[in-house]
Order: structure tokens, then C-alpha cells, then sequence
């Protein structure tokens, strides 16, 4: 993509986040963006970063990790939003700041194990699987405190808050409704850990609705970067 559609693009997400926020009673000021940089090259990355972007996520491991080392030399900040698998986490470990979609203890545990004494404690968020389908990763609202309890024992791990994303294709007031959830669900985790402050969800579609909810991130990869092609 051209770098000045590229630039054009990043304002008009960032005033989409302004607008959002502005009129949501939740309103967090401060919104972070993180750019979906998932099938983009190491070269788009480059060019989000000289428009003002510092926040990245990634999906799939290996291309992650190439990427990573190839920006080494850009303070940039990454965060692991894909689905876990157990092979998967060391890697993780070690090239993050941030992880998303914890859903599991297991995957926590290894994380915990794997994340360098010398690095900053691993950023973390528990993936929730608000709509209930069972095609989709995440905790379901049941087992959450119980996922927090543990993952709030693990040193090397701090636990932030909450992820989710909603089914496709689900009309307004259903994904409002879906997002409000997350939110009262973090509300009642603070009971447990005052300290959590993350809500990240929201995408290019519906950024809206989830500030609107009060979303303290989103993650948008199209809006900023143009439709993939995976
Ligand atoms: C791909 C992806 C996004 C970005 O989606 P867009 O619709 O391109 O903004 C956000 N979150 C997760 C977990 C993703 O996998």
C-alpha cells in the first residue's frame, strides 16, 4: 500500500478513536491503538511506525517472530493476539510485551516458565468468549474468576484485563450488548484484582460499539492497512 493512503488511513482511525470516546459515557481519553500488522511486511510496519504507531499485533508465530527481529531496531511494542498452542509459547515468551488470548492455565504456566527473568513481567489479558460458540476460542464467563485466580499467582505473568471478539456478522445492538458484557465482567474480576484495567476489544467494523462500551484498546488491522489477502 502507498505510504500516503497509509498515513491517510492512520488519522482517520485515530479520529474515529477520538469521536468514539468523546461520546461515550465510558469514555477513556486515551485509547490505544494497536495495528493488526498480521500478513503485512516488515516495510508497512516501518511506515506505521514513522506516522506515529508504536503498538503491533501479531497472530502466527513464526512470521511474528520474523518481523520482530527484523524491527529490533525500533522501540516498538508487540502484542500476541492469535490462538495459543502449547508448541507455540516459549516464542512468545521471549519476542512479547503483550498476550491477548490466554484462555487456558496450561498456557498461562508455560508462559510464566518460559518468560525471561530479564524481561518485563509478560502483559496479559484473558480471552473471553462472549458469544458462546463453541467454534470459538476463550474462557467462558463461568470459568473466568477461576482462570484469573490462577493466573494472578504467576509472577513473570501481570494480568491486565480482559480480550474478546464477538461472532461475525451479529447486528449492532447485539455486539453493544456483547462488549457491555466484557465489561461488567472485568468490573466484578477488580473485586478479585483492583489493579485490572484492560478492555481490549473493538476491530476495524465495530471500534465503535466497543468504545462505547468502554474499551480501553482495539486492534484494527484493515482499516489501517487495507484487506488482506489470507
Ligand atoms: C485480525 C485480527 C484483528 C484485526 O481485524 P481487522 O478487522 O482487520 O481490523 C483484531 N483482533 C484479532 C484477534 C485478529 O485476529
Amino acid at each position: 500500500m502507498d505510504e500516503l493512503q497509509l498515513r491517510d488511513n492512520i488519522a482517520n482511525v485515530g479520529q474515529r478513536l477520538r469521536l468514539s470516546a468523546a461520546k461515550s459515557q465510558y469514555g477513556n481519553s486515551d485509547i490505544l491503538l494497536v495495528a493488526v500488522s498480521k500478513t503485512r511486511p516488515v516495510s508497512a510496519v516501518r511506515a506505521a511506525h514513522r506516522f506515529g504507531l508504536t503498538h503491533f499485533g501479531e497472530n502466527y508465530l513464526q512470521e511474528a517472530v520474523d518481523k520482530v527481529t527484523a524491527l529490533e531496531d525500533l522501540p516498538l511494542i508487540w502484542h500476541f493476539i492469535g490462538p495459543i498452542q502449547s508448541n507455540k509459547t516459549q516464542g512468545i515468551a521471549t519476542h512479547f510485551d503483550w498476550v491477548h488470548s490466554i484462555d487456558r492455565e496450561k498456557i498461562a504456566t508455560r508462559l510464566h516458565y518460559q518468560r525471561p527473568a530479564e524481561m518485563r513481567r509478560l502483559q496479559v489479558c484473558l480471552q473471553v468468549n462472549i458469544s458462546g460458540e463453541s467454534s470459538k476460542s476463550g474462557v467462558t464467563m463461568t470459568q473466568l474468576p477461576e482462570l484469573a485466580r490462577s493466573v494472578l499467582k504467576l509472577s513473570r505473568l501481570q494480568l491486565r484485563g480482559l480480550m474478546a471478539i464477538p461472532a461475525p456478522d451479529m447486528d449492532p445492538d447485539q455486539l453493544r450488548n456483547e462488549f457491555a458484557g466484557l465489561r461488567v465482567a472485568l468490573g466484578q474480576l477488580r473485586t478479585l484484582a483492583p489493579s485490572l484495567d484492560t478492555l481490549s476489544m473493538g476491530m476495524s467494523a465495530d471500534m465503535e460499539s466497543a468504545i462505547a462500551e468502554g474499551a480501553t484498546m482495539v486492534r484494527v488491522g484493515t482499516a489501517i492497512f487495507g484487506p488482506r489477502n489470507r
